[in-house]
């Protein structure tokens, strides 16, 4: 039986967005197509509307379409 506050306390578990990848995801990518920019950071507690999870292989192996930058809020996503 689970006590009341518990279940805030769940952990969030969301798989990668990418195709055939199964890993949990550890990031949360949005894109802002005006500005050309890809942003990734933490996982998003809620299933972000725009957003696109990634496990941290493919977040540290994503790279923008020519053009755009990415800004990396979680540091350890670039090693
Ligand atoms: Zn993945």
């Amino acid at each position: 039986m689970l006590a009341i506050g518990e279940v805030a306390l769940t952990p969030v578990t969301r798989v990668c967005s990418s195709p055939a990848c199964t890993q949990l995801a550890e990031f949360t990518m949005t894109s802002d197509y005006d500005e050309r920019v890809a942003v990734i950071g933490p996982l998003a507690p809620e299933d972000a509307r725009e957003g696109y999870d990634l496990c941290r292989h493919h977040a540290v192996s994503f790279t923008a379409p020519r053009g755009w930058e990415i800004i990396r809020f979680d540091e350890s996503a670039t090693q």
